[in-house]
């Protein structure tokens, strides 16, 4: 039996695992952490369950072929609940005005309408738009490198609702789309959608899969999702090394011959699939002797391509908040600073439809701060003194928990800081690039990657995981780690099994 070593258990190197075993291959999954999920996961303080991940899953829509695809690798199925929250986000105006970016389509539109009916004709085009482009299914099916030009045509041609949008809305800002309305709150829901210099169409895409039900929440969260993942590897027979981080690759004749771990450990095997940061990959494990030209511009251009992190800070709440949405976001009565950002909004997530995430009659609430370029710069000048870090992480903590009291007068002395994790403890436990929490960002100055995976020079070794397409994700994890094994079947010259 043919081996493959995957190196890295996050959702790709789990996805990949799967279909290696189902696929016929002996496989041996390397993971770094003493827990597998990567990025995909959770951790428990104080009696609460903080959820350090999934804030919407794209592929919970019964019957579509990315909801197969969860559903094969076991992190969807019959027992799971999927959590349809009403709202994508609710957003509050500086005065007070609430705008809800409902999943209902006509009420998302006919909300809009009663706060702005003078902005009609822009509310229409934007409904519109999004209804046009729920037609839009991520292709699941075999990656591009293997598909032949009839099947390339027929991909193309299925998506030509998203190519229209793409071109009308690709290279066009939040802020100067925003401009299409006259109303000071709908704009504000627009310009804070995403960070500046991100594109429109990146509003259309995420609220088209949110109101045709594609983009929802898996019960039990992400740890628990990715630990049926875990176990679906397991029962095919798969194979785990935990705690065993690869910082070497044995290399003769153009094959990998050897992943060798931190930990002392080496293993042998006929192929290697690393699905794990993509930087990490190139200038860490191939130590820079495989540069491939797509990541190389993308690494030394971080202004064009930044990549997204986050602060999220975990709250306890003694006491059941049912006044307050699942995503709230709000304006700061007094804003603060963070790394030189003012800032004068928070988003808090609710999540009261998990009790089990904190002990009996109290909440858990988390909040997210976006993050870039410099701030992960001045997080890893901090991180250089502990101490600092650690009260700059405290004070940050307190200024949250005094905006949401100011806002929430009734959580006043009831919100209990559980954990601040800043781009370092990303980097920190998953290796991951900047600190970022998915790949590349698509601004208006970026170029959508779709890269196959491959590294010239080396025959048996494949990049799989989040950062191949797009702007990465859980569904490019699960995409890429599936291509990875297909990639290795057409190699034995054998069927591919699903
Ligand atoms: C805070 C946060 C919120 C997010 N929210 C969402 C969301 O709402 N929806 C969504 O779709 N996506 C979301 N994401 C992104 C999503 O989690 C990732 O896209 C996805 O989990 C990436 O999976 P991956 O397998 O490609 O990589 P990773 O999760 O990075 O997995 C890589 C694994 O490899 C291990 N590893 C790294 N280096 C080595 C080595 N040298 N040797 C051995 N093991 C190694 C790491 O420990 C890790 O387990 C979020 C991410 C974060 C952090």
């Amino acid at each position: 039996m043919k081996k493959v070593v995957i190196i890295g258990g996050g959702i790709a190197g789990l996805t990949a695992g799967i279909f290696a075993r189902k696929n016929g291959f002996d496989s041996v999954i390397l993971e770094k952490h003493h827990t597998l999920g990567g990025e995909c996961t959770g951790w428990d303080r104080e009696g609460y369950h903080i959820d350090g991940c999934i804030h919407w899953l794209v592929g919970t829509k019964e019957g579509t072929p990315i909801n197969e695809l969860w559903k094969t690798v076991g992190a969807l199925g019959e027992d799971v609940k999927i959590h349809h929250h009403e709202s994508f986000l609710t957003y509050e105006h500086e005065d007070g005005q609430q705008v809800h970016l409902y999943r209902d389509l006509d009420r998302l539109k006919s909300s809009w309408l009663e706060i702005s009916p003078e902005d009609e004709e822009a509310i229409e085009e934007f409904c519109n738009t999004i209804e046009k482009l729920q037609s839009f299914e991520i292709p699941v099916g075999k990656p591009m490198d293997m598909m032949n030009p009839i099947e390339k045509v027929k991909l193309m041609l299925s998506m030509k609702d998203a190519g229209a949008v793409l071109q009308k809305y690709g290279k066009v800002g939040l802020t100067e789309y925003a401009k299409n309305f006259k109303h000071p709150a709908l704009r504000g829901v627009l310009e804070t959608f995403l960070p500046d210099g991100y594109s429109a169409s990146m509003v259309f895409f995420a609220l088209a899969g949110f109101t045709k039900n594609q983009a929802s929440v898996p019960g039990g969260g992400s740890r628990a999702m990715a630990m049926r993942m875990k176990e679906r590897y397991l029962s095919l027979g798969g194979k785990i090394e935990p705690n065993c981080e690869v910082l070497d690759l044995e290399i003769e004749d153009k094959q990998v011959k050897k992943a060798i771990c931190s930990n002392g450990k080496a293993f042998t095997a006929d192929y290697f699939i690393a699905a794990i940061d993509a930087n990490f990959f190139y200038e860490k494990l191939l130590e820079g002797n495989y540069p491939d030209p797509q990541f190389q511009k993308r690494f030394e251009k971080p202004e064009d391509y930044p990549v997204p992190s986050e602060l999220r800070v975990a709250l306890g709440y003694e006491g059941i908040p049912n006044n307050i949405p699942r995503t709230l976001r709000f304006p700061v009565a007094a804003p603060f600073e963070v790394n030189g950002q003012t800032i004068d909004r928070l988003q808090l997530t609710n999540y009261n439809y998990e009790p089990q995430f904190a002990p009996e009659g109290k909440n858990f609430f988390s909040v997210t701060i976006n993050q870039f370029n410099d701030d992960y710069d001045a997080w890893n000048e901090l991180y250089k003194n502990k101490e600092a870090y650690r009260t700059e992480k405290e004070r940050i903590g307190e200024e949250i928990v005094k905006a949401i009291a100011t806002r929430f007068p009734e959580m006043e002395g009831k919100l209990k800081v559980l954990d601040v994790a800043t781009p370092k403890t990303f980097e920190r436990y998953c290796n991951s690039y900047r600190g970022g929490i998915i790949a590349f960002a698509p601004t208006l100055k970026s170029k959508s990657l779709d890269h196959p995976g491959k590294v010239k020079g080396l025959e048996n070794l494949q990049l799989s995981g989040q950062w191949l397409q797009g702007t990465g994700g859980l569904p490019t994890a699960l995409i890429t780690g599936k291509a990875s094994i297909m990639r290795l079947c057409k190699k034995e010259k054998r069927e591919f099994v699903q």
